[in-house]
């Protein structure tokens, strides 16, 4: 079994991270697995290397070990152009340069959330730019404006499935199906290449899930319905789709779950008042 933590150094980890890292890291040790770390650094506007030194440092502390040298998004961007050259040329995305605003005009919504169709990545795209895809086959896709799956032709097949051995949101575990049908209402031409960035979350971890061999990915519910983005493009790049272990989110007192701005959930924070490793495994409950 191999498993990653993938972390983001925009901001301290905090409770749900350390509960997220543990936990992948518990599931590959009983089993003689891998545990890896994978740095998740395609933002650079966000990025800081202080926070990364930090992660490390936190990790470290929690008794966590990982195989060097760490993957870093950033040194990967060659491989994620090389796949989006294959998808332009391919007719599976094209390019976009609808703003936000733009998008919601054509869906004729006064504010975003409007009650509008929205997917695991947002509002569900109204398809304006859809025409503007590559014209021969042998032509690099354009880097100054955004790249949209276009979903309907990323779904090459009828039905889709994962292993779930976590749940989702709604309890849902085993194995999960959805259809083509399902995908197109429901997710949409998702970006899959911010413009300038080169890349998007969404292919970055499934190119890196594959080039690290991932067995299983460990992280938390709230990604449970962006994996069906991941399965259909590990199927369209011919990857392997790995088991999923989604887990319920650490919440504060009152209910809501821990973000990067809630510095007093801070492992930092603990480690600094003297907590122990144990005590944070403790308070997550592992
Ligand atoms: N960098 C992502 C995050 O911090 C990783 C999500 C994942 O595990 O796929 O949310």
């Amino acid at each position: 079994m191999i498993t990653r933590f993938a972390p983001s150094p925009t901001g301290p980890l905090h409770l749900g991270h350390a509960y997220s890292a543990l936990m992948a890291q518990d599931m590959a040790t009983a089993t003689g697995g891998q545990f890896l770390l994978r740095i998740e650094d395609i933002d650079q506007t966000r990025v800081r290397p202080e926070w990364e030194a930090q992660i490390f440092e936190d990790l470290h502390w929690l008794g966590l070990s990982w195989p060097q040298p760490v993957m870093r998004q950033s040194e990967r961007l060659a491989r994620y152009s090389e796949k989006l050259d294959w998808l332009w040329a391919g007719h599976h995305v094209f390019a976009c340069t609808c703003s936000r605003r733009d998008v919601l005009d054509a869906l004729a919504a006064p504010q975003e959330g409007a009650d509008l169709p929205t997917g695991p990545d947002g509002v569900i795209y109204p398809g304006t730019c859809r025409s503007n895809q590559a014209i021969s086959a042998n032509e690099h896709a354009p880097k100054d404006a955004a790249l949209r799956l276009l979903m309907t032709s990323a779904v090459a097949q009828s039905c889709f499935s994962f292993h779930e051995t976590g749940h989702g949101p709604n309890g849902e575990t085993g194995l999960i199906e959805f259809t083509a049908e399902d995908a197109i209402r429901d997710i949409g031409d998702i970006v899959l290449a911010r413009r300038y960035m080169g890349t998007s979350y969404h292919l970055s971890v499934v190119l890196d899930d594959a080039a690290q061999d991932v067995t299983h990915v460990v992280r938390g519910e709230d990604l449970f319905e962006a994996t069906k983005i991941h399965v259909i493009l590990q199927k369209l790049m011919g990857l392997p789709t790995p088991i999923y272990h989604h887990h319920q989110l650490i919440r504060d007192g009152a209910g809501k779950r821990l973000a990067k701005r809630d510095d007093a959930r801070a492992i930092a924070k603990y480690r600094t008042e003297g907590a122990s490793p144990d005590d944070v495994r403790r308070i997550v409950g592992l």
